[in-house]
């Protein structure tokens, strides 16, 4: 799915000057380079403030900490999503209100969001899934009518942008109140460990983000707050500024791969190809196709395996079917789209090493599946 160590051993100079230059500082916690990577990602991002933390799931728990929201408070969450965008809100005991997403773009519906808004609705959290944005003009204009928050989960989406109207270029993360990202090794900016941010483009927030983070403190042993203890380590800085000078040619190399299996298997029968909302650019995340018949994905994904390719399925089982979200209420049936997304996609493999043979040959047996 990914080839991690020869990325890495492309790198392997600078990440190993980065590691001995941590060794000789040994400002372990909240050493320099967390200042530095925050400084450069921000300004990757077209100016956004960064407050790294210890992953992205925490980073979540932190965006909604920052909205001060009344227990038991709504929090709008796509059903079709990984568990950590439910979890945050679960833990914070607020009430996770799931709604549906669309067939084509995997991206939550922002139809079913505005009908999902109550006078108890505090947050609305939106995922980028697979690289693509939500509807961020939608979602922007559902939040600012109803003056609910919008959290933009933007782990899998980092880098990529959204037309706006009057021709305004959003980037990822940026718009809602807060957004939030992980460095999970596997996403497109991975450490090597964990590790996490959030973005805002409001100083004031930034402020208490950074706070929330650090133990709710203003300065040391002055808690303002109840906080978490939630930093990013400044080893995984130092490598992260290392590989953030890579994060433009890698999209560009995953964006290249996609488009190869655009052409290859957009005329295939019996699958479709990942829709492209033309206001986003997609960086790509994962190149996930549906295989249309109910059943079939199960044969396919077995096939390739067989045949030496690998893949994954995210996510075979929609949140409000989880054991741990049954609390909540719903009942199957509820999120059809959801639902059967779980039952159709198939994430083929993708990534800035992935080498045309390879590709060809992960389509040579998509296609002989399905002939
Ligand atoms: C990876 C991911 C997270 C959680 O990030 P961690 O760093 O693993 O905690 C949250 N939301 C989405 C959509 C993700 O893909």
């Amino acid at each position: 799915m990914l080839d991690l160590a020869a990325e890495h051993a492309a790198l392997q100079p600078a990440l190993d000057e980065a590691i001995q230059e941590v060794l000789r500082t040994a400002a372990f916690i909240q050493g320099p380079a967390v200042g530095a990577f925050a400084a450069e990602l921000g300004e990757y991002l077209g100016g956004a403030h960064v407050i790294p933390c210890a992953n992205g799931t925490d980073a979540l728990t932190l965006a909604l900490m920052s909205l001060d929201l009344p227990v038991g408070a709504e929090v709008i969450i796509p059903a079709f999503t990984y568990v950590a965008t439910l979890e945050a809100a679960a833990l914070l005991g607020l009430k996770p209100v799931l709604v549906d997403v669309r067939p084509d773009t995997f991206n939550v519906d922002p139809a079913a969001v505005a009908a999902a808004i109550t006078p108890r609705t505090g947050a609305i959290v939106a995922v980028h899934l697979f690289g693509q944005c939500a509807d961020l003009k939608a979602l922007q204009a559902i939040s600012t009518h109803h003056g609910v928050a919008l959290i933009e989960d933007n782990a899998q989406a980092i880098g990529a942008t959204f037309q706006m109207t009057n021709g305004k270029t959003a980037v990822a993360g940026t718009v809602g109140e807060v957004g939030t990202t992980s460095f999970f090794p596997s996403k497109n900016l991975g450490c090597l460990g964990d590790g996490g941010a959030l973005l805002t483009r409001d100083p004031a927030r930034a402020a208490l983000l950074q706070q929330l983070a650090n133990h709710g403190q203003s300065r040391k042993y002055h808690h303002q707050r109840i906080g978490l203890n939630s930093r990013l380590d400044t080893l995984q800085a130092a490598l992260l500024r290392v590989k953030l000078r890579q994060l433009s040619a890698n999209t560009a190399a995953r964006q290249a791969v996609a488009a190869r299996y655009d052409a290859a298997l957009a005329d295939v029968p019996g699958i479709s190809i990942p829709a492209r909302d033309p206001r986003s650019t997609h960086v790509f995340h994962q190149y996930t196709i549906q295989v249309a018949e109910a059943g079939r994905r199960d044969d396919l994904q077995h096939f390739l395996k067989g045949c030496g390719v690998p893949t994954m399925i995210y996510y075979p089982l929609p949140v409000h079917a989880q054991p741990a979200y049954q609390y909540l209420g719903y009942r199957a049936g509820q999120f059809p789209v959801a639902e059967r997304l779980c039952g159709a996609v198939l994430s083929l493999p993708i990534h800035p090493l992935l080498m045309a043979e390879q590709q060809d040959y992960v389509v040579e047996i998509v296609q002989q599946f399905l002939q």
